[in-house]
Order: C-alpha cells, then structure tokens, then sequence
C-alpha cells in the first residue's frame, strides 16, 4: 500500500498540470484520497490557485444534496445501530454467491471482458424466460430488454433517454429520491402529487394511504411526457391495487404518457397481497418501462445490476444513452446472474425453495418486530404491504430535540438528533417529498428491516432503554 502511495504520489506530481491542479494526494498508512486542492492538509495550508472554471454545471444546481451519503456517513461516524440505508446485513443466497465464484473461476477467458452492450445474451435470454408468465407475454431479449448499473442507471437511462427540456414528469409523493434530480438534470420538469393517509389515528397499513384521483388528474396536460409509479413503493411499502393501477393506466392513455414502472421490490409482497405490473393492464405494455433490480431479487445491492423491459420503441431510447455513457455492466456479475436466476426460474413451481418467494417469508416475521417494536416505543407505523421500510409517525413522542441551527424539517433535526446522541439511524422521510410537501413528510421517518435478527432485537433494547430513561 506504501508503494502504491508513493507511486501515485509520483504519478500526481508529473501530472499536476493535467489534473487541472484542482487535486491533491491525501497520503496516509492505508489510504489514499484525492481531495480538492482549497482543503486544508495536514494542518498546514495548501491553497492552491483553482481554475474559475472549477464549477458545477448549471443542469446539475439543486441537486448537490444526497440524502444516502449524508445519512450514512453520519451512521458511521457516530458507529450507530444503522436501520437507515436500505441494505441486508447477513448474507445472501448461497447459490447466487456460488455462481458468480464459477463465473470467474471458471475457463472461459472471455468472462472477464467486455460483453454486449445491452446485456450479457445469458442475461437477457434468462430475463425474457423469468419475465413471460409476469408479463403474460413472449419477451424480445434483444431488442425488450436493457440492463444498466443497477435499477438507478435504467432509471437514468429512461429519463435521459426520453424527457426533453420542458417535458413534465409526473411523481408520486413520497418518492425514492432519486426520480427528482434525473428529471431536473434531462430539463423536465417534476410535477408532484401526494399519496394522502387516512385520516383515522392509529397504526395504518400503507392500503390506507390513496392518491386523490380527481388530484392526479390535474397533472395530467399536454405537456406531460411521463409517470414514474414505484410499486411497491419505496419508502411507503404501498402496494397499488388494480383499481389504482387501472386509473393510473386510464390517464396514461388519455393523455398519451409514458409510463417508467419501477419495480424494484417486486418480489416482497406481504398478507396476500399480489403485486401487479402495470404493463399488462390492457395497452399499457405499449407505454411502459419496468424496471427491476438484481440488487433486490437477490439482496446483493451492492452488485449493482438492473434491467428495463419494455417495447422496442421504448427501450431503443434507453440503449442509445447506455451505449455511450456506460457501454456495458461487469460480464461476471451478470453472469452469475443469469444463472441464478435459471435456478430460480426451475423453482417458480416450488415457492419454499425459490428465494424470489421465500424472501418475502423471510422478511414478514422482521417487518412484524419491528411494527411492534416501534410501536412499544410510541411512534405510530405504516405496516407496509410490501418493500422493506417502515415509516412511522414521531409526533406523539413527546421528545425535546434540541434545535440544530439548520432550516432543515423536523425529521433530519430528529435522525440526526437520534443518530448522535442514541447511536440509532434511520432516514429521515420529508426526503422523499418535493420542496413544497416537505411538511407531508416530516412528521414521519422510515426504518428498514432487511436486517438480521440480532441486528433488530438490539435495535428493540436500544428503545427500550431508551423509554425506561424517560420514566
Ligand atoms: N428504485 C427504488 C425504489 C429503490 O429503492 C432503489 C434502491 N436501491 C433503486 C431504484 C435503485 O436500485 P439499484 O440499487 O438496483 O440501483
Ligand atoms: N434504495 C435504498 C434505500 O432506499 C438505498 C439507496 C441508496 O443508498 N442510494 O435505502
């Protein structure tokens, strides 16, 4: 590590010049980080003369803050119980881990470079096979199918691929927060709509939250370009019914919009529930990119692979922004994939064994603790149909959160309150709300249960020490 520091350093100092004296090495026993050249090193001053031209584009202002690096920094800074970012803390399936060992240690050189562009043509045959009983009809791999970097870049790839300066985008409140800044940045413009809760005290279920039908179409006009529907959605655990779906559809045709159906948790659907992907509602395959992620059906979010599906038409626009700004994802990832899910796919008829089914067993009883471990605390949960967040109601507390200084709702005050002082993290949820919604969200924060039983019960005690010390 000491040699390869010195080497960069050495490579640095050649190439001060080249690098636009904008960086400099920050040296140390284990790592090594490229920092902006203004920030002060090792206690002396290094200030160097930077470009005036060092600036952030103008398509990107209002988009600098990133609620996943600032929250889980802060967990980890503050080494705090952390059921903040959405991710599993115990392993994932064995068979899945197993194939991407066979990938790369297997004999075929060619697992090591590039692939086709679109996707690996294991991947996408596999996909078109998993898909066609979902979607209720033959998928085209080549030309139905695109894979990207993780369900974020297809989502990239959609809203860049399709949305033209002035184009609207209609968005469901809460929303995952990224559909927000891609919109921005390709020049459309969001336009939001809330999710409402019933108003009837109590724990409610994320059914009780509705969009108000007359609300949303309202939103609809001429300039409307598309929809982004996040079913189950994220952080809300919302599962729409057919009802719903077939109203979100109706306007879509009406006003002839696109609809990106993002479908990342797909396979958690708890209580009965049946998920149902808008595509095959009657012509809406015609309008609809689905997008799924491997990081979810396989709980390997670090992987990083997602696919859109949806008609040539459509997915040719995607392709096009793949193909030159990310040209194609890492060969062995979906390599083993694809073979886990040819397993998976064997399994469909067995649901005790196919992980896209057992996962959801797996995470129901964890959902349940941690609605009643909430609960016990004294915050007011949403028990999600599916997904797997949580929010939950902070107002009846009856804390004293001291004021932090910042103009930020009262959801970051407290997460970050929580956070420094109770070591326990979660996300705050007016994150997922539009600048003027914020107060929609802010009486809520979201927990995630993808976490591993002992990670949960420890989460349970910390509440519970916590209520005891304000007896
Ligand atoms: N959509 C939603 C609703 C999500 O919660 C996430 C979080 N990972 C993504 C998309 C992005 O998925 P990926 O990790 O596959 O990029
Ligand atoms: N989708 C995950 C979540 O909602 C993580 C997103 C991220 O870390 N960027 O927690």
């Amino acid at each position: 590590m000491r040699k390869a520091a010195s080497l960069l350093g050495t490579f640095c100092r050649q190439f001060k010049g080249s690098l636009n004296r904008n960086f400099l090495v920050e040296k140390n026993e284990i790592s090594l980080t490229l920092v902006p050249a203004t920030i002060q090193t090792h206690g002396h001053h290094s200030q160097r003369r930077m470009s005036t031209k060092a600036k952030l584009a103008d398509r990107l202002k209002g988009t600098e803050k990133n609620i996943w690096v600032d929250f889980s920094k802060l967990a980890v800074e503050n080494k705090a119980l952390n059921l903040g970012q959405g991710f599993p803390d115990y392993p994932p399936p064995q068979h899945v881990v197993d194939e991407l060992m066979k990938a790369v240690t297997g004999n075929n050189p060619l697992i090591h470079q590039y692939t086709r562009s679109y996707g690996n043509p294991h991947l996408v045959n596999t996909l078109a096979k998993l898909y066609c009983p979902f979607l209720g009809r033959q998928v085209d791999p080549m030309n139905e199918i695109t894979i990207s970097v993780g369900a974020y870049g297809v989502l990239f790839c959609a809203v860049q691929g399709l949305i033209n300066p002035g184009d609207e985008v209609i968005i469901i409140e809460p929303f995952f927060d990224c559909y927000e800044p891609m919109v921005m940045v390709a020049g459309g413009k969001p336009v939001f709509v809330p999710l409402r809760p019933a108003e009837k005290g109590g724990v409610l279920s994320s059914a009780d939250w509705k969009l108000n039908p007359e609300e949303l179409s309202s939103k609809f006009s001429s300039r409307t370009k598309a929809i982004i529907v996040n079913n189950p959605n994220n952080p809300l655990g919302k599962v729409f019914n057919r009802d719903e779906l077939e109203m979100i559809a109706g306007l879509c045709k009406k006003h002839d919009v696109i609809c990106i159906s993002d479908e990342v948790y797909e396979w958690m659907v708890y209580d009965g529930n049946k998920h149902i992907k808008i595509a095959t509602l009657p012509d809406m395959w015609e309008r609809t990119i689905t997008v799924g992620s491997a990081g979810k059906a396989f709980s390997v979010t670090g992987w990083k692979l997602g696919w859109g599906i949806g008609p040539p038409h459509l997915i040719k626009c995607l392709q096009v922004l793949h193909q030159n700004c990310i040209y194609t994802c890492p060969t062995p990832i979906q390599e083993a994939v694809a073979s886990g899910l040819d397993y998976e796919i064997t399994q469909l008829d067995h649901p005790e064994k196919c992980y896209l089914y057992t996962l959801a067993k797996e995470l129901l009883p964890k959902r349940d603790f941690l609605a009643k471990t909430l609960s016990d605390f004294g915050m007011i949960p949403t028990i999600p149909e599916g997904g797997y967040f949580m929010m939950a109601d902070i107002s009846k507390l009856n804390l004293h959160i001291p004021d932090d200084d910042t103009d930020d709702p009262c959801d970051f005050k407290f997460v970050r309150w929580m956070t420094k002082e109770k070591k326990f993290t979660a996300i705050p949820t007016s994150a997922f709300y539009s600048k003027n919604h914020k107060s929609l969200g802010e009486k809520f924060v979201r927990f995630c249960f993808i976490k591993d039983d002992k990670t949960l019960k420890k989460a349970g005690e910390l509440l519970q020490d916590w209520k005891a010390s304000l007896a």
